[in-house]
């Protein structure tokens, strides 16, 4: 008695202000609901990728309801915050309120990766909504114990670009963190898609920055996710200069090769091809675009034929040579070239990558040497010399 007498006055406030802003509010008389009643939210959501349809994985998705709060105005709040599991689902429930309506907001970010609206000033990461832009799925919870389904698939020609992004990384990271080799953090990466600039990593604010037309082209987000990792848990000796694979130019069309930045970009071309072989079933695709972004194709990356070079141009210093010795470590055609004896060893060069070539290891700007160094401190086999021979390295 006591608690109906006091909440009176609070219900006769709350009427008004919902007049006022006329807003939705439940129907009288309804039977109340017992504690044990509830609305379940479950989703499927998937989006359209360039050769199939992804599952959105693993990512991040708010769930928002209009709900009476405090006085018992009715107004929206995220209720929750999940993470979809490897299908692109979420099944998540809530105590049953009559009328409450409910919508999700998705996001492109996942444990690795959070992504940014392209081209936006914005404050808060991308998210969608399901449904079609200016008609979003609202779902509203008429009777108790039912379930709300929110299935998706983000088909439009802006959305789905984060989360390609977000999904790519996620499988890089995840390469990454199981061929770690020792424990520094690696934290999640900052991602800004974009059509003002090409792609590029910057170090100042350890922003990935993928250009619109790379968005879906995952072998050059994982080579500029690369350079987030020699940033983080490497060595990254910040060294932006045009580059071919071949010959590096300044500004005037000098060869200006260097040792430390040839291993730099060789081990970022490296990188995608790994990932790509850890995970043939995700069918990562997509090597360079028009802008001769992005990374090396496998045949490339097998041949690094490079023609004639400046003489100034030593082998530890062409990029592609260098990215050559690390696919043929790592590639299983044992049979067709018989000088090269290794397979899958693409653990140990990232090992080393993550140990050896630390910056905190103090070895300075890594290079090629560098990482021969380690690999035979390492003891793994001295035929690598014959590898780097066979590549033009050495
Ligand atoms: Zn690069």
């Amino acid at each position: 008695m006591h608690i109906s007498f006091s909440r009176r006055p609070w219900r006769a406030a709350s009427a008004l202000v919902l007049a006022a802003a006329a807003l939705v509010v439940p129907a009288a008389g309804a039977a109340p609901a017992s504690a044990q009643d509830v609305t379940t939210i479950t989703s499927n959501l998937s989006y359209e990728d360039s050769n199939k349809t992804g599952p959105i994985k693993f990512s991040k998705v708010e769930v928002w309801r209009f709900a009476p709060r405090t006085f018992g105005i009715w107004t929206w709040a995220n209720e929750r915050t999940v993470f979809t599991d490897d299908k692109g689902r979420i099944n998540t429930s809530f105590p049953f309120v009559k009328d409450a309506i409910f919508a999700l907001r998705v996001f492109a970010t996942n444990s690795a990766a959070q992504v940014w609206p392209n081209d936006f000033l914005h404050a808060q990461p991308f998210w969608a909504e399901p449904g079609h832009g200016s008609q979003p799925v609202h779902l509203t919870s008429t009777r108790p114990n039912t379930q709300l389904t929110f299935n998706w698939h983000f088909a439009d020609d802006w959305t789905p670009q984060h989360f390609n992004i977000a999904e790519t990384i996620r499988l890089g990271r995840d390469y990454a963190a199981a061929n770690r080799g020792d424990s520094d953090p690696l934290p999640r990466a900052d991602v800004q898609p974009t059509s003002v600039t090409g792609s590029y990593y910057n170090p100042v604010n350890s922003t990935v920055v993928i250009n619109s037309g790379n968005a879906f082209t995952d072998f050059a987000i994982l080579h500029e996710y690369t350079h987030f990792l020699q940033d983080k848990i490497g060595s990254f000796p910040w060294l932006p200069a045009a580059h071919d694979g071949c010959i590096t130019e300044d500004v005037f069309h000098n060869p200006v090769n260097t040792a430390d930045h040839s291993w730099m970009e060789a081990f970022a071309d490296w990188f995608p091809h790994a990932v790509s072989r850890a995970f043939r079933g995700e069918h990562l695709e997509g090597n360079v675009n028009a802008a001769g972004e992005g990374t090396f194709d496998e045949a490339r990356l097998e041949k690094g034929n490079c023609g004639p070079l400046p003489a100034s141009v030593t082998g530890d210093e062409v990029e592609l040579f260098l990215a050559a010795s690390l696919w043929d470590l790592t590639d299983d055609d044992t049979n067709v070239e018989p000088w090269d004896r290794f397979a899958a060893r693409d653990r140990s060069i990232f090992q080393i990558f993550d140990k050896e070539l630390d910056a905190a290891a103090g070895v300075g700007n890594p290079t090629i040497m560098t990482f021969r160094k380690a690999w035979n401190d390492r003891g793994l086999g001295s035929s690598l010399d014959t590898v780097l021979h066979a590549d033009h390295v050495l």
